[in-house]
């Protein structure tokens, strides 16, 4: 078992990908209801690092489809070179399956043991609206690579809604509007393009890696709060490797 379930089940589905089989029972249970005090953050999600957040933690952007991108391709030659619907090409046709399979979960490892820590350590987690427009400024990459990126941060999300309910951690949105132009110190519109990746504020004299800046702001907007001197603490990166280490169960309150 994954891990223990809790309140009324609701039915039990049966699903299969590739050779294995997944039992998912869906529970219907009460949100904790009772808002928790505490620390609060805004997090910025980028096409460089996976998250840069208003704390300095820069999140470092998991890679594991191009680790195992060598395996694929060696597998789908060999599929090419066996005769169709036969043993061995059913054989590697299954292999490739499991390798996209290692990798979803592994993908969903990592943003489940992410979004847990943001929840076990914050009351108030502040984050982009991404419905509404605003994503031009997360970058100009498009396609496969785009969307891969989409729907990660998408999954981030709803990991973040869902444990933040239960924990009484509330999850705010904000209009992403001008968060990555906008001065985090002093309110300017500070104008760059997407290859500049230091904010350096012309009016008052800011300087900040452009993410933090922006998570700066997210928070800010978030918490609905006035502008303040931004402190400049350095950044610190997150591994992929620290993330995976990290639980997936709820544990008592810590800070990283
Ligand atoms: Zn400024």
């Amino acid at each position: 078992m994954h891990r223990p379930y809790t309140g009324k089940v609701k039915g039990v589905l049966i699903t299969r990908s590739g050779d294995r089989w997944y039992v998912i029972v869906p529970a219907e249970q009460d949100a904790s209801g009772s808002k928790r005090e505490g620390r609060s953050v805004g997090i910025d999600v980028g096409l460089n690092s996976f998250a840069v957040d208003s704390d300095s933690a820069v999140i470092e952007n998991p890679r594991f489809y191009g680790r195992s991108l060598n395996t694929i391709k060696k597998i789908q030659r060999s599929i090419v070179r066996k005769k169709r619907f036969s043993q061995n090409w059913k054989k590697a046709k299954s292999r490739l399956e499991k390798v996209y399979d290692h990798i979803t979960n592994q993908k969903k490892d990592f943003l489940h043991k992410l979004s847990r820590q943001y929840v076990d350590t914050h009351a108030t987690i502040c984050v982009e609206d991404l419905d509404i427009k605003g994503l031009k400024e997360k970058g100009n990459s498009t396609g496969l690579h785009r969307s891969i990126h989409d729907a990660s941060w998408g999954r981030f999300y709803s990991y973040l809604a869902y444990k933040a309910e239960s924990a009484g951690t509330e999850l705010v949105k904000v209009d992403p509007r001008n968060t990555s132009q906008m001065c985090s110190n002093c309110g300017s519109i500070v104008k760059k393009t997407l290859s500049e990746r230091v904010h350096e504020c012309p009016y008052c004299g800011f300087v900040a890696d452009r993410d933090y800046n922006a998570a700066v702001n997210i928070h800010r907007v978030g918490m609905e709060q006035p502008f303040e001197p931004v402190e400049t603490i350095p950044l610190h990166r997150i591994s992929v490797m620290q993330v995976l280490s990290m639980k997936q169960e709820a544990t008592p309150f810590r800070a990283w």
